[in-house]
Order: C-alpha cells, then structure tokens, then sequence
C-alpha cells in the first residue's frame, strides 16, 4: 500500500468474516466492552491512517484509536528505530523494581526502558519543573495516582471536577466523571468531591460567560473557596483535577479567561492542578501537552494512551517517599511498551510532528468550515484535537454512519460532536480527503 495514494475502499463493511470474528469476541467477552464495528486484519496492508480490514475493505483510520496510536499503522517512524533493537523476547516488566536495560546508560545494549521514557517524560515537561514520573499502564490507573499523590501531600479531603469531565473508570477516576451518568451508576465513589462548571465557549470572558463559571465579579470556584462566604475550607482541598481540554465530554475547548482563574486560584490557594492529559497529551494539540496551549502551571500531569503506558509526572516533593506506597506489578508496561513510548516521544521530535500537528489541524478547520456542512454547528479544534459539532445528535449518529460506509473511521464524543483525531504525521491530501469523505457523508445523512 502506497501511502501517497491509498483511499477508502469499501466493498462490505463490516463484512461476513469481520461478523464472525465479532461473533467469537462476544462468546467470552464482558459484553459491554466491544465498540468498533471493523476489526483489522493485521496481517494486511496498512499505512498512516489507511488500515485493511479482515474482509479486504480500506479504511481511513481518523480516530487513532482515541489518540493512542498516534502516528497511525505502521509508521517507519516507530517501526525502523525499533527493528534496531533485538526484541525477540518482549518481556513483562515486573514493578518497576526490576530494571531494565537503559539506553541512555548502557549505549551498547540499546534498547530504550522504562528509565529513559521517564528521562524523555520529564524533558517534555520541565517548563512546569517535573523530574518525577511513576510508570503504571492505564489512563485511569495515571489519574488515579495523581489523586493519591495529591492526597498523601495535601492530606486534604476534597477534590474538584468540573461539568462534563471523563477521568477513567476506577472507583476513584469514576467519581470524577462528569460527562455520563452510566459511568457512575451503583458504584461507590470517593467522598467530597465538588464539581465546577466547565467552559463552553472557547471566546468567552468573566463578562460575557454563559456556562455559570463567572458571574458578579467573581467566578464559581473562588466563590466556593471564600474565606468567610465559602463553603469548601482551601486547605482541605487536596487537588483540582481537569482536561485542558474535554475528551470523552465533547472536545470542549475552553477561553483562556476560564484557564486562568482556575490557575490563579489553585496557585493563591496552593491547590495542586493535575491535567489530565490522557488524550489532549503527548503532542495531539501540537504542544507536549494542552496544558502549554494556556497559561497556567500544572503541578501534576497524567498522561497515557500515546505515551503507551499510564504515566503520572509531577515534581519530587509531591510524591511520597515511603517504599512501596506506590506500586504496581505490570507498571511501565513491557519492554515493548516502554520502547515504544520512548521511540514515539522522539518520531515527534525528530520530524517536526508538533508543527506538522498545527499546520494540519489548521488546514482541516479551514478545509471543513469552507465547505459549509449542512447540519453542522461549530468546526474546532487545536492541532489534531479536532471536533465538528451537529444540531442534533440523531444528526452527528447518520452522519457518522454514513462515513463509515464510506471507509472513514470517526469517533463521537459528548451529545451531537463527531471527535477527529488524524495521526500526528497526517499529510495534507489525507486532510482534504478526509474533508471530502465527512462532506459526502453529511450531504447523504
Ligand atoms: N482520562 C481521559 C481524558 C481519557 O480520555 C481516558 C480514556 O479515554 C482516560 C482518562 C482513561 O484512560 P484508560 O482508558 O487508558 O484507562
């Protein structure tokens, strides 16, 4: 498969064979775990965001797997640094207590470990002054030590979400969720946790807010946090916790107002502010993190998907000292993981990828709201975080059907939004024709 020249071509989607694989997915699955209606046929041809399936048809792959694939199948990019590495035996790596080899130290061995993705984790986030990073697998699991780290430091008892918010699905990250009820329902929650608005308006300002975080003069949270008025003592509060930008609750980007009292008061209340850079992380923005696209100070960043493992990077003294107070038998992955993590941190260094991310995301906005979509209410987006919102969410359901019979692969997110997400090396005829493909499929539902 020629990258330069693949389309989508659909002949049965999915088809007889990917019905069976299903089927069989279904006997011993939880069945509530199954979402994607294609299932790729590995073994086929596949490159960028174009992937075969089992039944032959080409598709165009535009939700890299929510963000953590980031540079689509089969990247020579990630692909060529490690065939270097003999990785005949892709070992579990047990705790992080038993060490791998470090490429940085043992030149003659090679391959990059888990030390080395922590070295790379803590460079990309040294503008907030992190040198501290603890390896688990999972989004949720990266969140869920925030919070503990927050915890432990603090010994405050409160945390704060906001409106819409999707954190992961442990107890502790599911009592954060804001976003869907069935994310919460019958599971037990940890206590004190106090929710904000979160913005709604990318343009909006203390005067002109509609969302309910500003108003009188003041916003929502430092209201809450008044000395005498408010109703949450600051220094119980152990931690805020919140996407720079919302994933799972619609791809909201919120104004540079809202951001900035959320850091002024966490920063003159001396609250931590973890980011949860799970999926707006590593790049997608066309920044390291969302968080660099405004001015605020995070203390601890949680990050996964791109990153291939669960990542909690903060500065030292927020994390405990004592041994074994954090742990985890699989974290960092396998040394495949943490390979991959590492090669995936400099493919986006080494070809220019944050910059490909902006220039791209800034032609695909360009590209979606020239053609005027019909039914389409706001095209946004930052980099390749992008998101195109309909008038109703029967609308965004057809119009994502419809490009999927298509060949192109979309993702919805919140109420009535359609979630893009290209790989970070997308080229510009892959933008326009991803446009052309989402204009036929509005045009049809
Ligand atoms: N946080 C955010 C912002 C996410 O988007 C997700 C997953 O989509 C998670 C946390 C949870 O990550 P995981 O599914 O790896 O546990």
């Amino acid at each position: 498969m020629q990258r330069s020249r693949a389309e989508p071509q659909v002949t049965d989607l999915p088809g007889e064979r990917g019905r069976e694989v299903v089927e069989y997915h279904h006997e011993s699955a939880a069945p509530s775990t199954y979402v994607y209606e294609f299932v790729w046929d590995h073994t086929a041809p596949a490159v960028g965001p174009f992937c075969t399936d089992i039944d032959g048809n080409v598709l165009m792959d535009f939700t890299a797997h929510v963000g953590s694939m980031p540079l689509g199948y089969n990247s020579p990019k990630i692909l060529e640094p490690l065939s270097e590495f003999d990785l005949v035996d892709p070992s579990k790596i047990a705790g992080q207590d038993f060490y791998l080899p470090a490429a940085s130290v043992l030149e003659d061995v090679g391959v990059p470990g888990p030390a080395d993705l922590m070295d790379r984790l803590t460079d990309i986030s040294s503008q907030y002054g992190m040198d501290t990073v603890f390896l688990s697998n999972t989004g949720a699991e990266a969140v869920e030590n925030a919070l503990k780290i927050c915890f432990d430091y603090t010994r405050g008892k409160y945390t704060i979400t906001c409106e819409g918010a999707f954190h992961g699905r442990t107890l502790g990250t599911l009592s954060l969720n804001r976003s869907k009820e069935i994310y919460r329902r019958a599971f037990p929650e940890i206590a004190s946790v106090q929710d904000i608005p979160f913005c709604t308006d990318r343009s909006c300002t203390a005067e002109t807010c509609d969302c309910g975080f500003f108003f009188d003069d003041t916003s929502s949270l430092r209201q809450m946090l008044a000395e005498k008025s408010g109703y949450v003592n600051s220094d119980e509060v152990a931690a805020l916790v919140i996407e720079p930008i919302q994933g799972e609750g619609g791809y909201r980007f919120p104004s540079d107002p809202f951001m900035q009292e959320i850091a002024d008061v966490c920063d003159r209340q001396e609250i931590p502010l973890v980011v949860d850079e799970v999926q707006s992380g590593m790049g997608r923005t066309g920044e390291w993190w969302a968080a660099d696209q405004y001015a605020i100070e995070p203390d601890v960043i949680a990050s996964a998907k791109s990153a291939r493992v669960g990542a909690t990077i903060s500065r030292e003294e927020l994390f405990p000292e004592e041994e074994s107070r954090l742990s985890s038998t699989w974290g960092a992955g396998d040394i495949l993981a943490a390979a991959q993590g590492v090669v995936t941190i400099d493919a986006i260094e080494d070809h220019d990828l944050l910059d490909n991310a902006t220039r791209r995301g800034r032609g695909m906005r360009e590209e979606l709201t020239d053609r005027e979509l019909a039914g389409v209410t706001d095209v946004r987006g930052k980099g390749l975080m992008l998101a195109v919102e309909f008038e109703t969410e029967t609308r965004r359901d057809a119009v994502q059907r419809e490009a999927f019979s298509r060949g192109l692969l979309v993702m919805g997110c919140g109420n009535r939004t359609i979630r893009l997400l290209p790989p970070l090396d997308v080229t510009e005829r892959e933008i326009r024709l991803g446009a052309q493909l989402l204009e036929k499929s509005t045009a049809a539902a």
